[in-house]
């Protein structure tokens, strides 16, 4: 939507939720986080109070997630709720988000660059004719003109590039999960709820639902996760990611790759870290391995504590890692797992 002259009568910040069957996936939350910081600064701007709107499109939204989403700093649920939304179709969720924006005209809508977010927002930007910056690592808004500082990698990851949407509304960014720290929930809080109907018109998609299968793979939750080890091309192949899934038991943490091992046929995507992978940020990631590529840094490098293996002391990651290990991997990780056992073997005899 081509803006007029002031701007004036565009507001709020939005954040589209990312339903996970009947939960809420927690970038919902992550971005409620960064939507209450955005609304703040653009009160300050704008000298009026902005609001963090979460727009809710399921079925059957229980009233226990509600009042997640106002802990979680929302200020206005607007809720569609209809069995043809149980299903994630993005034809009709595509189709009633540009009708809710046409209708109130948000100043700001972001969501999840998931592969739900990903492929309901460009069909919103396309709808009311608007921008859209995918994948962001930063949100900000510019002190003097209000305007959303989008940042994010470009050119393949060598520069950091920050996007402004001057003249069109809303301005529309996707941000991966893990980017934005989770904010603590706060359940004092309450706020207003808009219920809104599906038109008979949405209902109509082209893509029909035949069945719905969980991929086991998918599942991989490395986002979640509070210790990841990663291995990269130094793995040497599929039998090395058994060395690395091996560490990984026995600290009780999750396997991550890098788009080498992944693009070598060595393990699934689903583990990729990095730009065109998951941004993970655990307590202590332990890189097996990879040389650390600005690609796979940007995926990695909020992680609390960064442990790096590998045979060239030169290779980007060691100068990133909190700890480097020069060494060979396939010698320096059985010592490191023989003493974790032994150690626990300890414990359990003390
Ligand atoms: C648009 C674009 C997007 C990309 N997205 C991603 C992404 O999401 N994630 C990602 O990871 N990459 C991504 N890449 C690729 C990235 O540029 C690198 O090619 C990739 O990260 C390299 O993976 P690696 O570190 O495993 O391999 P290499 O760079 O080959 O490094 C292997 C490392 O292993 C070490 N090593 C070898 N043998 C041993 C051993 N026995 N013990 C210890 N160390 C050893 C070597 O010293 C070396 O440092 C992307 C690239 C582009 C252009």
């Amino acid at each position: 939507m081509k803006i007029d002259s002031n701007g004036s009568e565009y507001r709020d910040i939005w954040v589209l939720a990312e339903l996970v069957g009947d939960d809420i996936h927690r970038v919902t939350f992550e971005l409620l986080g960064v939507a209450r910081n955005l609304a703040s600064k653009l009160s300050k701007v704008k000298n009026r109070e902005e609001e963090v709107v979460c727009v809710v499109l399921g079925s059957g939204l229980s009233e226990e997630s509600r009042k997640r989403l106002f802990a979680g700093y929302a200020d206005k649920l607007i809720i569609v709720d209809d069995e043809a939304l149980r299903v994630f179709n993005d034809n009709i969720h595509a189709a009633v988000v540009s009708r809710l924006v046409r209708k109130y005209r948000p100043e700001v809508l972001i969501s999840g660059a998931t592969s739900r977010g990903r492929s309901v927002m460009p069909r919103v930007a396309v709808e009311v004719e608007t921008g859209l910056t995918a994948d962001c690592t930063g949100l900000d808004i510019d002190e003097d003109s209000g305007l959303l500082l989008q940042t994010r990698p470009a050119y393949g990851g060598n520069i950091i590039a920050t996007i402004k949407c001057e003249n069109y509304r809303p301005q529309m960014s996707t941000v991966r999960p893990g980017v934005f720290k989770l904010p603590e929930a706060d359940f004092s809080r309450t706020g207003v709820v808009v219920q809104e109907e599906l038109t008979e018109e949405e209902k109509v998609s082209r893509l029909r639902v035949l069945e719905e299968q969980t991929i086991e793979d998918a599942t991989v939750n490395l986002s979640d996760a509070k210790i990841i080890v990663t291995g990269g091309r130094g793995v040497k192949g599929p039998d090395g990611f058994k060395v690395i899934e091996e560490f990984a038991r026995a600290i009780g943490g999750a396997v991550g790759a890098s788009r080498a091992a992944v693009d070598s046929g060595w393990i699934s995507y689903a583990h990729q870290v990095g730009q065109t992978g998951q941004t993970v940020q655990p307590k202590i990631y332990i890189a097996c391995g990879v040389s650390g590529q600005i690609q796979h840094l940007v995926g990695m490098q909020s992680s609390d504590f960064i442990i790096a293996i590998n045979k060239d002391s030169e290779a980007p990651i060691m100068k990133l890692a909190d700890v480097a290990i020069v060494g060979d991997l396939f010698e320096v990780i059985p010592e490191i797992v023989k003493l974790v056992r032994r150690d626990d073997e300890l414990k359990k005899a003390v």
